[in-house]
């Protein structure tokens, strides 16, 4: 496609005043349900309007354009308030891992569904015995002729209550040691065995689920990235996810609480005079100037084809201590509503809920403590943390 920069944003702005809400407006309170929906619409527009999937090959339903165009996208979203959170782990995760890591054949079949979220899909990796150490995971997944059969237990899988299709880890050859011998797989959500169980949150809505498989057979053309590959495609997985969640702009929980709409806070209550609270919120905003900074880095190295480093954790890290600040400053003006609200009470609910919503930040992606020891290894050149099991096989590793 050749289109200048400039036509590129008039385009891009002329899309989002028609199809998006303004930042300033209060956010529109859907359903989940409607959400979905919402999104769907939205990214079908998108791709109709020659706008979706910027970066990835126009064979394979993308715009063939470098990053920079979709800097100048980011930018003009950022003014909007778009539908697009249900499909964040599709895009931001799943989407590029197909399109580094998917044969032709897969990426032909999904690529421009998936940006069109005509499909949208989600990450299965963490189990009950295996989030941090991601790669000690259980699920295995067993070779028959031209199908593979996987048994096992996913948990936390955002958003598989309305996805399609799920990259899911699971091991295949267990005599080797835990990074080695595994595999990712496209599973169809659909398929017999696959049995999503929501989990109930502290907010009472139901972002994440259970999911079990019990001899779900997916064809070996499933397989993404090879056959005992599956570590490299989930590191660059979790990879892209810090740097979707720590470098999309100035984090979600800013954009819900951020300085400037307590500052208002503080105004309506009364308490902008408070030196404890402009202290906060002060704080509050170097952090997230820092933030935005640190955005800017990552995108910009993106943008001159670096692929995600460990600065990704970086961005991630401050990102969950960010969401904790706002989440106490807020709390702090917010006072009772901040945690026990009536329907009446204006946005009350959308601070509590973001405020209950604060700690996840610091767990999703990667918890602080792992984010701190990758900064420690990979950026400071601190030694590993000791694994006395290294180089030993999966299946003779003690597990609970
Ligand atoms: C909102 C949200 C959405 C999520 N979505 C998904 C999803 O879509 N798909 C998916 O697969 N997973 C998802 N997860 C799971 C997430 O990746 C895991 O919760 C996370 O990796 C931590 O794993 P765990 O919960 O098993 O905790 P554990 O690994 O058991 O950790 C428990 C505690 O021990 C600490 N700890 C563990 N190892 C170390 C270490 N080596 N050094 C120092 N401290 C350590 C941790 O920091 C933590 O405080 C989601 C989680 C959240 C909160």
């Amino acid at each position: 496609m050749t289109i200048t920069r400039e036509d590129f944003q008039i385009r891009a702005r002329e899309f989002l005043e028609a199809n998006a809400a303004p930042r300033s407006q209060p956010p529109v309170g859907w359903t989940e349900r409607e959400l979905v929906a919402e999104c769907r619409r939205f990214h079908q527009a998108l791709a109709d309007a020659e706008l979706g999937g910027i970066t990835y090959p126009v064979e394979y339903g993308g715009l063939g354009l470098d990053k920079g165009y979709l800097e100048v996208f980011n930018r003009e979203l950022s003014q909007f308030q778009a539908p697009l959170v249900p499909a964040a782990i599709s895009h931001g995760m799943c989407l590029p891992v197909l399109n580094d890591f998917g044969t032709p054949e897969q990426r032909d079949r999904h690529q421009s569904r998936v940006i069109r979220c005509d499909e949208i899909w989600c990450q299965m990796f963490s189990e009950p015995g295996a989030g941090s150490d991601v790669a000690s995971l259980a699920t295995r997944a067993i070779r028959d002729g031209d199908q593979w059969v996987l048994n096992g237990q996913k948990v936390w899988t955002s958003g598989a209550q309305y996805c399609e299709y799920g990259l899911c880890v699971a091991r295949t050859d267990p005599a080797q040691p835990k990074h080695r011998g595994l595999s990712m797989f496209i599973v169809d959500l659909s398929l017999p065995g696959v049995d999503i169980r929501p989990l109930r949150q502290i907010s009472g809505s139901s972002h994440f689920n259970e999911v079990y498989l019990s001899d779900v057979r997916v064809g070996h053309d499933c397989l993404v990235g090879g056959e005992g590959n599956g570590w490299n495609v989930a590191v660059a997985m979790l990879m892209y996810e810090r740097v979707a969640i720590g470098a999309g702009g100035s984090g979600a929980m800013s954009q819900a609480m951020g300085s400037a709409k307590l500052i208002k806070e503080a105004r309506k209550r009364g308490r902008d005079r408070d030196p404890v609270v402009r202290d906060s919120i002060a704080d509050l905003y170097i952090r997230e100037r820092i933030q935005t900074f640190i955005g800017m880095r990552i995108r910009q190295a993106a943008a001159s084809g670096k692929a995600p480093g460990p600065e990704g954790s970086i961005a991630k890290l401050n990102t969950a201590i960010l969401s904790r600040r706002a989440s106490d400053a807020a709390i702090e003006l917010a006072g009772p509503a901040g945690q026990a609200w009536d329907a009446a009470a204006g946005d009350a609910a959308e601070w509590a809920s973001a405020v209950i919503s604060a700690p996840a930040m610091a767990i999703a992606g990667g918890t602080n403590e792992v984010q701190r020891n990758i900064i420690g290894e990979r950026v400071l050149g601190l030694p590993k943390e000791p694994d006395p099991f290294k180089g030993q096989p999966w299946e003779e590793v003690p597990r609970s």
